[in-house]
């Protein structure tokens, strides 16, 4: 295995010719962020909330919510904490926001799906989210998780800005979301992209079975292209596409997403400091190159060689 060289992680992030990328964590629960801080990261790109709630029976109440993000926020004080709202359902289901039993629960009523029938729980949860942020002093914003239209993206939008949360954005993990992503994006202010689910839906194929992990492979070039297809979105609309699946937590396919048009990367915090140090080992035009090279490849391990060689 190749040894991560960290060096040139600075605690800000961007390529050797200043293109700023934000390098960001993403975090769990207040047991992770004393790993992101260690790590120096510039935030938070990704606060999974349902894993707070994963052992709750009932609903938690408004203040019990809000004293629970408050925490997590808290480190985080005037720096930037993008807070994803329940993510519920399939790989992580959750006791009170029950769908019934599914035949295809990844393809069923979870993520922002869920609140479609019950918006008041995420009106509740926003309230939360908006009076946590004034309470830890953290920039924060909100995205919903497995968007699949525009529509449904101005839907989340109108509720987060009327709970007084201003930065408002949408997950690209549905491949119609990727198709769409500039009509996506006049919803919203910014997309972040969950390579995970992205990769489940592109190849049909079940994130969690070990047997498929070659179609799950973030090289490949499929999903590289689709990929490519939001950043030409977000260039034309001037607004950011992140990434926050596994994807982002390595360095060489960090810059190659860097080249197609990412401007921010969060990641497990370990990741942090590699990824920070090998995108700023890199100039933007290099990182576009190497993108264009892992585009143009056939399967994942020639995406992988090429972006290798182009640094070469
Ligand atoms: C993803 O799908 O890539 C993602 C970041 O969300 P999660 O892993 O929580 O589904
Ligand atoms: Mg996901």
């Amino acid at each position: 295995a190749e040894r991560a060289d960290t060096a040139n992680w600075t605690g800000s992030g961007g390529t050797s010719d200043g293109s700023r990328v934000k390098i960001l964590a993403n975090v769990g629960a207040a047991a992770d962020t004393a790993a992101a801080v260690s790590a120096r990261a510039e935030g938070v790109g990704l606060f999974r909330t349902e894993f707070c709630y994963l052992a709750a029976e009932d609903e938690p109440d408004v203040a019990t919510q809000r004293a629970a993000y408050a925490e997590v926020l808290e480190p985080f004080a005037g720096k930037p904490v993008v807070v994803r709202t329940l993510d519920a359902g399939a790989d992580k289901p959750l006791g009170f926001l029950e769908t019934g039993a599914e035949p295809n629960p990844a393809l069923g009523v979870r993520g922002l799906r869920v609140a479609f029938d019950r918006p008041e729980v995420l009106d509740r949860q926003l309230a939360a989210i908006a009076a946590a942020a004034g309470d830890s002093g953290a920039d924060v914003s909100v995205m919903a998780p497995m968007v699949a239209t525009p529509e449904e993206a101005a839907w989340f939008a109108e509720r987060a800005r009327t709970a007084g949360i201003a930065r408002v954005g949408a997950m690209v993990e549905v491949p119609a979301a990727a198709l769409i992503a500039g009509e996506l994006l006049e919803a919203v202010d910014f997309v972040s992209i969950g390579t995970n689910d992205l990769a489940q839906y592109v190849f049909a194929a079940d994130r969690q079975l070990g047997a498929l992990a070659g179609l799950n492979d973030p090289w490949q070039p499929a999903l590289l292209r689709l990929i490519a297809m939001i950043g030409r979105a977000g260039g034309e609309t001037g607004k950011s596409v992140g990434v926050c699946g596994e994807a982002a937590a390595d360095p060489l396919l960090g810059r190659v997403l860097v080249g197609l048009g990412v401007s921010s990367l969060s990641m497990v915090a370990t990741a942090v400091p590699a990824v920070g140090s090998a995108v700023a080992g890199a100039s933007l035009r290099a990182c576009e190159r190497a993108a264009e090279a892992a585009l143009a490849a056939s399967d994942a391990a020639g995406a992988k060689a090429a972006a290798r060689a182009a640094f070469e």
